[in-house]
């Protein structure tokens, strides 16, 4: 007899992640700087004392303790990641129950949806104003949708708009509900964050990642930092070795250079003004609607003509990101900024010429 899949796992689609070669890659929110160069010393004398033999420590003692000095965390309130797409996977996934419902605010990470789908849970999404986040109007759909979880980023990926901590604070103080808040790209600038809190609010959970301002996208290392008692689930879900050897090695390693961050998250957030001053006449023309400012390494460029703009680039070897609807670029070198600039002002100047 033929094995035959379920309906649901035949429709999965795989996510596309960056791959196909292309001359310049800004679709994934990348750093275009590599600590791996600056910090290759540190690294090689961490994988010659590595002993291959021996599984990873399960705990992550020493990552977690760099996290926490990083971060001025307690390192008891955090779990460390196969990037925080794990840990995505894991509060989605497990810590869910499937008689709770997640609230997600639209647009957001296209991944919050998909893990509630492969999981099967319950979701209902709300569409943002503007594409901002408004406290009262979350509190109020929380409550009449009966929400026991609520997740979203801040700032937000894809449209790079930030909710002020005080807000965040309001929010998460205003329910008993469980509040994710997905810091990724906080690292940029950190006056809004809220992790100090995970742990004193008992119902917040904060995401962090290094694959961001820190550059390192390639380790695939992410936190989760929460009161004692949510840690502690979610240590007693993940799978015992979750991050390998190699990804604690070098999570120490950088974690241990602060100094890092904050000239990296510059640079980054200074080809994003750069970017974004580039960009900024097709939407005075009127050729795009409006470009988004950031405090991150991407900008959003709202537009009806997100598809065809996202392939006549493709086919100039250039990949950006096409999402809700509309198009995403990550801030990349001088030369990755020129090109993307260039392109879209050929493919409008086109447009022109031909009307
Ligand atoms: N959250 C947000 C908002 C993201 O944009 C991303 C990556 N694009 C992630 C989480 C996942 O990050 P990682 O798994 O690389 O830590």
């Amino acid at each position: 007899m033929a094995y035959i899949l379920n309906e649901k796992l035949k429709n999965l689609v795989p996510y596309s992640g960056s791959a196909g070669v292309y001359d310049v890659r800004l679709d994934a929110n990348e750093s275009f700087l590599n600590p791996g160069e600056l910090f290759k010393e540190e690294l090689q004398a961490a994988l010659l004392e590595m002993p291959l033999n021996r599984y990873p420590d399960p705990s992550c003692r020493k990552l977690r303790e760099a996290f926490g000095k990083a971060y001025r965390i307690a390192p008891e309130r955090v779990v460390a990641g196969n990037g925080s797409d794990e840990l995505l996977s894991l509060l989605l996934g497990a810590f869910l129950q499937d008689d709770q419902k997640l609230l997600t605010l639209e647009p957001d990470f296209s991944m919050y949806g998909v893990y509630a789908e492969i999981y099967g849970k319950q979701m209902v999404s709300m569409e943002k104003e503007n594409m901002e986040i408004h406290v009262d109007s979350v509190l109020e759909k929380m409550e009449r949708e009966q929400a026991d979880v609520l997740i979203f980023s801040n700032p937000c990926n894809p449209v790079s708009s930030v909710l002020k901590r005080d807000d965040v604070v309001r929010l998460i103080r205003s329910t008993d509900k469980l509040v994710i808040v997905d810091e990724a790209y906080m690292d940029f600038d950190s006056e809004d964050s809220v992790v100090d809190l995970a742990g004193v609010c008992d119902n917040l959970i904060v995401l962090k990642t290094c694959s961001k301002a820190w550059g390192c996208a390639g380790i695939r290392l992410g936190f989760a930092v929460s009161s004692e008692e949510i840690t502690g689930v979610l240590n007693a879900l993940r799978s015992p070795y979750n991050v390998s050897s190699f990804t604690q090695a070098a999570g120490c390693v950088i974690l241990n250079h602060a100094e890092y961050l904050q000239k990296a998250a510059e640079e980054m957030k200074a080809s994003a003004a750069k970017l974004y001053a580039g960009l900024l006449p097709l939407e005075k023309c009127g050729k795009v609607k409006r470009i988004r400012r950031s405090k991150t390494n991407f900008v959003f460029i709202e537009t009806e003509r997100a598809d065809e703009l996202h392939s006549a680039l493709r086919e100039r070897s250039i990949l950006i990101r096409k999402t809700a609807g509309n198009l995403r670029i990550t801030a990349g070198t001088e030369e990755e900024n020129r090109r993307v600039i260039e392109a879209l002002f050929e493919l409008f100047g086109e447009e022109r010429e031909q009307k």
